[in-house]
């Protein structure tokens, strides 16, 4: 049974690339030009993901995420060309699962949907945990039930903080997470602003976990909108 993948894009070449790409890869694709219609299909077509455009001709791509977040938590990757950090911010808050600008690779749409597919939405965390065991990303694991990380079989000493941010890194690795939406998850909704505290825990977890801190390989910096752990195999 094949995964149905709606694509809603105004760029008509641009559209039917992915559609292409997609079909290639054993999706069903199902296509809308414009906001309206992608929103009507998603209610009649129940496709499995969303791959959406933020600048349609009817509509703010951000404005139909967030009616969609409002009954549904069907995975929504966005594909924009817009690049400011303050927009990605903004998508990922609304509860898109993953941002990419334009132009971007073929692999890397694939990648993405791949892992947003996996995590099915924003139920993927309870899932996880709910399994207990160990999360694994290269080298790396995180043993939920003892609360120990280890790299390449080494147990690593972490503050119960840096545990927190590793844990819920290695929950959704392969998808960005933004700074706010981790701040809420480690430390609640009174969380303090500011995200200072976060690459002060981030600098020494990366100094314990990474050969070379300057180049990692488990944690990434998405500069000015948070982090994403490597994906898990
Ligand atoms: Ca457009």
């Amino acid at each position: 049974m094949k995964l149905r993948i709606l694509v809603i894009e105004d760029d008509l070449s641009l559209g039917h690339f992915m559609q292409t790409v997609l079909e290639a890869n054993g999706y069903q694709v199902i296509t809308a030009q414009n906001g309206k219609l992608g929103y009507a299909l998603i209610t009649s077509y129940c496709p499995d993901a969303v791959i959406l455009d933020l600048g349609l001709p009817d509509m703010d791509g951000m404005q139909l995420i967030s009616q969609l977040r409002e009954w549904s938590e069907i995975p929504v990757i966005v594909v924009s060309g817009r690049t400011r950090e303050r927009d990605k911010v903004e998508a990922l808050d609304a509860g898109a699962d993953d941002y990419i600008t334009k132009p971007f690779g073929t692999a890397e749409l694939m990648a993405r949907l791949r892992t947003a597919l996996r995590h099915t939405g924003r139920g993927g965390s309870a899932k996880t945990s709910s399994t207990g065991g160990l999360l694994r990303v290269g080298g790396l694991t995180v043993d939920q039930e003892r609360h120990i990380v280890a790299v390449d079989g080494e147990e690593v000493h972490l503050t119960q903080n840096e545990y927190k941010i590793v844990l819920l890194l290695a929950r959704y690795a392969g998808r960005v997470l933004t700074y706010d939406f981790m701040k809420r998850e480690l430390w609640g909704p009174m969380a303090t602003d500011g995200n200072q505290i976060l690459r002060v825990h981030m600098a020494n977890i990366r100094r314990k976990i990474e050969k070379n801190p300057a180049e990692p390989q488990y944690i990434f910096t998405e500069i000015g909108v948070g982090y994403r752990m490597a994906e898990t195999d």
